[in-house]
């Protein structure tokens, strides 16, 4: 028997020697660009609020009003009595604007895929992920009992040969629409194409595009034109760009059918709380009534690397809201972070396992909630740390 205070205690050591160690900060007050931390301004290029409306006056005043008429928790899961009219007219509104036959709310974009994953596969299946896919589609695949590959990062040669070596029954490629510490987005077009030959079903997570990308913030597989026949498994989370929280499934009828019948995070669940429900109703109305959010984060978004190119800054490959800056080492990423920090400037350090051993990262995430002169702060103490050789230089 080992004593269990010994045992984690080894674990935790070992965790901090590595520089892998992790602390959360505790803040006071909403989500936006200009946090108060121990009494510190910190402005802050780290949260997923995209399009800055966790902290929006409709959102809020949607919340307030629904607690007022339906009380806060829904009491019980989506298949007892949790179902409100609110509900349900979320998965109304989120089927038109990702233009697919219906939606179905999950309580968060961890258990969505989870649940779809399990419902949908068992031992005689097959599930190929992209090396660089988020934690929760891993998970979904390894819990799914399904035989569990991994292709090289939007490699079609590598997938195309593991779908054709095996002799699974049904077969699920699942990709992240834009890969959450690196920025850049999946082949969706490829993608279906080859999934389409090869009789494979496609579903693609898009938590950091729904909200951002397409016509109206309909998100990745509109952006790329992939019809719902294309992707028929379309995931998307409301806690990033909607400002809200919780995440959808939108398909065709038989999908979510299935979904409710089968899917254990579904039904073994509570159903969100239905203000929460409403605020995500006022989210996806502002998607097209403040359509000047899309504009200015993508104004953002060009400026940054436009900047960041011309000082030489590690970018890596993203079009997105997410602009990582390559460093290598867990400890070097700390310490950049840290000297950042000094400077009232909060960018999270992301090291292993988050992403592979060796690319440590800062990841700078960009919202409609920054002006450009929270850009050139960034920038102009990006640049200092560059003069002093501790962030890497290359060509422009
Ligand atoms: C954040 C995230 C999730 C999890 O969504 P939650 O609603 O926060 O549980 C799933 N997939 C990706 C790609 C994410 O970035």
């Amino acid at each position: 028997m080992h004593n269990l205070e010994h045992t984690l205690g080894a674990d935790l050591n070992q965790r901090r020697l590595n520089h892998l160690y992790r602390r959360r900060l505790s803040h006071r007050g909403p989500q936006t660009p200009e946090l108060n931390i121990n009494g510190q301004a910190l402005l802050a290029f780290c949260s997923n609020d995209y399009l800055g409306l966790a902290n929006h006056p409709q959102l809020i005043s949607n919340a307030q009003k629904a607690c007022a008429d339906y009380g806060v928790g829904a009491g019980a899961s989506h298949l007892v009595v949790g179902h409100t009219d609110l509900h349900h007219q979320l998965e109304e509104v989120l089927a038109e604007v990702t233009q697919r036959p219906r939606a179905l709310l999950f309580s968060s974009g961890y258990m969505a895929n989870i649940g779809v994953m399990n419902s949908l596969l068992d031992r005689q299946d097959a599930v190929y992920q992209d090396r660089l896919n988020h934690a929760s589609l891993l998970d979904g695949g390894l819990l799914s009992s399904a035989k569990f590959q991994r292709y090289r990062h939007n490699d079609m040669l590598d997938l195309a040969r593991q779908l054709t070596s095996t002799e699974a029954r049904r077969h699920l490629v699942a990709t992240d629409a834009v890969f959450s510490m690196d920025g850049d987005s999946a082949l969706l077009k490829p993608l279906s194409q080859l999934c389409n030959e090869q009789q494979a079903w496609l579903m693609i997570d898009d938590a950091h595009g729904f909200g951002v990308l397409g016509p109206n913030g309909g998100g990745s597989a509109l952006a790329q034109d992939l019809t719902t026949a294309e992707c028929p498994i379309y995931m998307a989370t409301l806690g990033k760009a909607l400002g809200s929280y919780g995440a959808f499934v939108a398909g065709s009828d038989a999908l979510v059918e299935s979904l409710i019948q089968f899917s254990r995070n579904y039904i073994y669940t509570t159903a969100l709380p239905p203000a929460i429900a409403a605020a995500s109703l006022a989210a996806v109305q502002l998607l097209k009534d403040e359509a000047w959010r899309q504009q200015h984060l993508n104004h953002l978004i060009s400026l940054f690397k436009q900047q960041a190119k011309s000082l030489g800054l590690p970018l890596m490959p993203s079009d997105t809201a997410i602009q990582p800056l390559m460093v290598g080492s867990s400890q070097g990423a700390l310490q950049l972070s840290e000297l950042l920090k000094e400077q009232g400037l909060l960018v999270t350090a992301i090291r292993p396992p988050t992403v592979p051993k060796g690319t440590a990262r800062l990841r700078i995430t960009l919202s409609a909630a920054h002006t450009e002169s929270h850009l050139h702060q960034l920038l102009q103490a990006l640049a200092q740390l560059q003069q002093q050789g501790l962030l890497a230089s290359v060509e422009g």
